[in-house]
């Protein structure tokens, strides 16, 4: 395996990992959390050999353990989902792993072995609501991974993480943002806080700033 520094090498080359001073969203469409890492995971999708090695370093931490689904809080990680899974498929032979999607696919009764894929884990928001709303099911849930992820600590509602990318793309509030601190403006606009931005913000004469749900 590569070590982290090698791929994020790369990985910044292909421009999945863009630096600058970036504002989160909440995923409620509000300016969240500052981060000096912006993660485009379409990017990282566009070039295959880069996301393949992704995915196969998520399979290889995950070593021999036993998981009869992955399942994703949303429809925006299952394609990760599905590609890991086939990795699964070709070291462990059948039963195939499947991957569904809390979002839009039925969710088959426990008991079941499962793991949770979200492609950038930030606050863990969308999993903990996974959680709760699926915990009458029966599952035993194994872990969660992820391509990349935004905390520090090796566990997650007490599921062990499992990243591609072992390095942590903090995002600390905006009190603590350093770039903040030096005055720098936010790099980019992205997504859904940026209606909710320049109508709240430009009037104050504050520069629109970037937006993401990662
Ligand atoms: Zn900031």
């Amino acid at each position: 395996m590569r070590t982290d520094s090698q791929i994020i090498t790369d990985l910044m080359a292909a421009g999945v990992v863009e630096t600058g001073h970036f504002v989160l969203g909440d995923g409620y469409g509000n300016p969240g959390l500052h981060a000096s890492e912006y993660i485009h995971v379409d990017r990282l999708q566009d070039s295959l050999p880069l996301y393949s090695e992704c995915v196969q370093r998520i399979d290889e931490r995950l070593g021999d353990l036993g998981i009869d689904f992955i399942l994703t809080p949303d429809d925006t990680s299952k394609a990760t989902a599905r590609f890991l899974a086939r990795y699964r498929a070709t070291r462990f032979r059948l039963p195939k792993l499947e991957y569904v999607s809390a979002e839009s696919d039925t969710l088959r009764p426990g008991p079941a072995r499962v793991l949770i894929h979200d492609d950038v884990l930030h606050a863990g928001r969308m999993v903990h609501e996974l959680l709760w709303r699926i915990y009458k099911n029966r599952y035993e849930f194994v872990g969660i991974s992820c391509l990349f992820h935004r905390n520090e600590g090796e566990t997650m509602f007490g599921l062990p993480v499992f990243p591609a990318v072992q390095t942590v793309f903090k995002a600390v509030h905006a009190e603590q943002c350093p770039d903040c601190t030096r005055g720098l403006p936010s790099t980019r606009q992205y997504g859904l806080a940026e209606r909710t931005l320049r109508e709240s913000w430009v009037d104050e004469n504050l520069l629109p700033v970037a937006d993401t749900t990662r």
